[in-house]
């Protein structure tokens, strides 16, 4: 059983690299911010007490937070483990998750504030009619926000995996593949098996 979390500011490649972890070694992906748009694109009742804050770039409240995760969680289907990709973000969901689940490791992509707001605008043009959907989140105003909230309340959670002795920290400048090797061979993972890449990512 694997639980790893990945950490780190937005671009920084954090669902790319989930996606493939859980493609080759059947972990589950977890990803906070598409259950949020999915909740979204549904317009269920969640979307509804979320949907301002999640527009102007802030923070969810860590308890409806935690409930989503929570549930998630309860599911159970992850027998190989899994990787939770934007989750946690503040001290008290960092201390939800250490009461209640043994992670193994937190994977921390590092990349500098430039390249930042290269990815992120990159992604919001691309999304523009070529079948992309668009985040509604991905514009400069909304980005300077969500920036500020991942340096005021997530950042200060690195020092926190370290005194656990949990933090993996990998350069995430690199080509996906450059990265995803770097981390594989950070967590000491066996080479994917043969195939996995081929089947495509699910
Ligand atoms: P993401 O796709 O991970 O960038 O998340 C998109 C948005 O969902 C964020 O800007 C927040 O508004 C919200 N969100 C996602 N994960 C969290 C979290 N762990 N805590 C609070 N808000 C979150």
């Amino acid at each position: 059983m694997h639980k790893y979390i990945l950490i780190g500011p937005q671009g920084s490649g954090k669902g790319t690299q989930a996606r493939l972890l859980c493609r080759d070694y059947d972990f589950e992906h977890i990803s906070i911010g598409d259950i949020f748009r999915w909740n979204m694109a549904h317009h269920t009742k969640l979307a509804a007490r979320i949907r301002r804050i999640m527009n102007q770039g802030l923070l969810v409240p860590d308890e409806i937070v935690e409930e989503v995760v929570r549930r998630r969680l309860e599911e159970h289907d992850w027998n190989y483990g899994f990787v939770l990709d934007g989750f946690p973000r503040t001290r008290s969901q960092a201390e939800y998750l250490f009461e209640n689940y043994n992670l193994d490791k937190a994977i921390y992509l590092d990349i500098p504030e430039d390249v930042v707001y290269q990815r992120v605008m990159h992604r919001a043009k691309v999304g523009e009619g070529d079948g992309f959907t668009k985040r509604a989140d991905d514009n400069v105003e909304t980005l300077k926000v969500r920036l500020r909230e991942y340096f005021e309340k997530t950042v200060p959670l690195l020092e926190l995996f370290e005194s656990k002795q949990m933090l993996v920290r990998v350069d995430g400048t690199g080509a996906i593949e450059e990265v995803y090797a770097a981390i594989r061979k950070a967590l000491n993972l066996p080479e994917p098996p043969p195939g996995a890449a081929a089947s495509g990512e699910k």
